[in-house]
């Protein structure tokens, strides 16, 4: 049974408002759950959702920017209080291990289960994760500090008729959060199924997008379209516009397959 389901557990940026929590996604793929990014206030989201834990073994954490990693030590610190045994991994630029471990040995000294940080290169793209059905490979952005997207795979072993197997690549997602416009990373996102891409600006915010090292609704969907992905995913929605209508308008001038991230929202990939 292979599934493809994608969970908004925030679609916001660095500002928490009363409508988007920062960053935070799962991903379902074949019967694994993956969490992407973990901004403060994710683990509420989770439980209100009623979403179990207990299949969550990997967290990859796109850059070191407060709203995709400050959930992090809420969430390790709960789920140790959940007794959970199974150890959880955690993909994420050197320097965030740096900075957790402290808390952990502060917070968590009794933590029931093993916190196992992975070390990524964010300026490489190179496969960080790999199991019999799922790869998981960096996408280098080009932001701030250093962030990479990430691109999920779906793999199948198929009979080659020769009493071998060869892996079929099925089911594609791309996560792109965050960076300004970058057309580097269009061969490693080219015909993708479902890209998510930051769009934390409308155009009438250009020159703050460019300052700040984002990207504007429009260019989310630029990209999408010379990907020629099959659906744009577009969140990450800035503080400062509260018609969120407008990004998805903007967005789908350009590339009309696209919807918007909604936080509690469940998308099929
Ligand atoms: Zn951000
Ligand atoms: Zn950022």
């Amino acid at each position: 049974m292979t599934t493809g389901k994608l969970t908004i557990l925030g679609c916001g940026s660095a500002m928490p408002t009363f409508q988007n929590s920062p960053s935070g996604q799962i991903l379902e793929l074949c019967d694994k759950a993956f969490m992407i990014d973990c901004g403060e206030g994710v683990q509420l989201t989770l439980r209100r959702m009623g979403l179990k834990t207990a299949r969550l073994y990997n967290i990859f954490v796109s850059h070191l920017h407060g709203d995709h990693c400050f959930g992090l030590i809420g969430l390790i610190s709960t789920l140790g209080m959940m007794s959970r045994r199974q150890p959880l991994h955690i993909y994420a630029h050197a320097d965030l291990e740096k900075l957790l471990r402290p808390l952990l040995d502060y917070h968590c000294q009794d933590l029931s289960f093993e916190v196992v940080f992975h070390a990524i290169n964010p300026r490489k793209a190179e496969v960080v994760y790999e199991d019999r059905t799922v790869s998981v490979s960096t996408i280098p952005l080009k932001h701030k500090v250093p962030c990479c997207g990430f691109l999920f795979t779906e793999k199948h072993r198929r009979a080659d008729g020769n009493g071998g197997f060869y892996v079929e690549s099925r089911r594609r997602y791309a996560y792109c959060s965050d960076t300004m416009y970058t057309e580097k990373i269009l061969p490693l996102i080219e015909g993708t199924d479902t890209l998510f891409h930051e769009a934390t600006y409308t155009e009438q915010y250009a020159d703050k997008c460019k300052l700040t090292m984002h990207s504007t609704a429009r260019q989310a969907a630029e990209i999408a379209k010379k990907a020629a992905v099959g659906q744009l995913i577009i969140g990450h929605y800035s503080a400062r516009v509260d018609d969120h209508g407008l990004f998805l308008q903007e967005a789908k001038e350009v590339f009309p397959d696209t919807l918007m991230a909604e936080e509690r929202q469940q998308y099929q990939i």
